[in-house]
């Protein structure tokens, strides 16, 4: 069997609003992050769990890292106090034209948590579903995200998120030449033909890991196991 490596992607961890956001509420989200802690898990910044992977380097039995796409206002103010409270690091992705916009978090903030030692990564400049968009404008949402983010935070940005776990091989491509060093997708399958550093996987986390039984099965990667078990005929 092939190792699983559990990267776990959140988006909103706060209160439902009716949306289409994948959201966890902050009980929730302590109630995993409490986990973590008491299962021994150690919580990686994502440079030193990707240089790892990259490495071929053989991995602790109970590694994650925690990823945050969109960057919601709540990633600063819920989540990020949390994650302090338990010493865990994470990643940031945003987009960069949404940052500062009403429910956005802003660039003062994403300066003070990378000053922090959290990671900020982009997921484009407008959210784009690459799979769907022109060559020349996929090239120009990686590239200009890329700097937009340097320029305001001041570090190199050398992660992506594809936006909606969306990529093509092309995209691939053109992530690996606008200079990032790995980029995440959301699906849940195992890395069948060894690690794609441009197609990390990562478990999309929901309120449904209310049960911390699902959240062991997901981190252990069961759940993938289970996933992939045919249909009952
Ligand atoms: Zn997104």
């Amino acid at each position: 069997m092939k190792r699983y490596i559990p990267i776990l992607g959140y988006h909103k961890i706060g209160a439902h609003k009716g949306d289409h956001v994948p959201t966890v509420i902050p009980e929730v989200f302590e109630q995993h992050l409490a986990f973590l802690k008491q299962h021994r898990f150690e919580v990686w910044p994502v440079e030193r769990l990707v240089g790892a992977l990259a490495a071929g380097q053989r991995l602790p039995p109970r590694v994650t890292a925690i990823t945050f796409d969109d960057g919601y206002a709540e990633t600063y103010t819920v989540a990020w106090p949390l994650l302090k409270r338990f010493g865990f690091p994470a990643t940031v992705f945003v987009a960069t034209a949404e940052v500062g916009l009403p429910g956005f978090i802003t660039w003062a903030q994403l300066r003070e948590i990378a000053a922090d030692g959290f990671t900020i990564g982009s997921h484009t400049v407008h959210h784009t579903y690459v799979p769907r968009a022109a060559t020349a404008l996929v090239q120009e949402e990686f590239r200009a995200s890329k700097q937009q983010i340097e320029q305001a935070v001041g570090r190199s940005v050398a992660y992506l998120s594809y936006p909606v776990g969306g990529f093509t091989t092309e995209a691939q491509q053109l992530a690996r030449e606008a200079g990032y060093a790995a980029a995440f997708t959301t699906n849940r399958t195992f890395h069948r033909n060894g690690l794609d550093l441009f197609a990390i996987r990562r478990i999309k986390m929901t309120d449904k890991d209310v049960h911390l039984m699902i959240l062991w099965a997901k981190l252990s990667g069961f759940y993938d196991y289970f996933r992939h078990l045919p249909a009952p005929a």
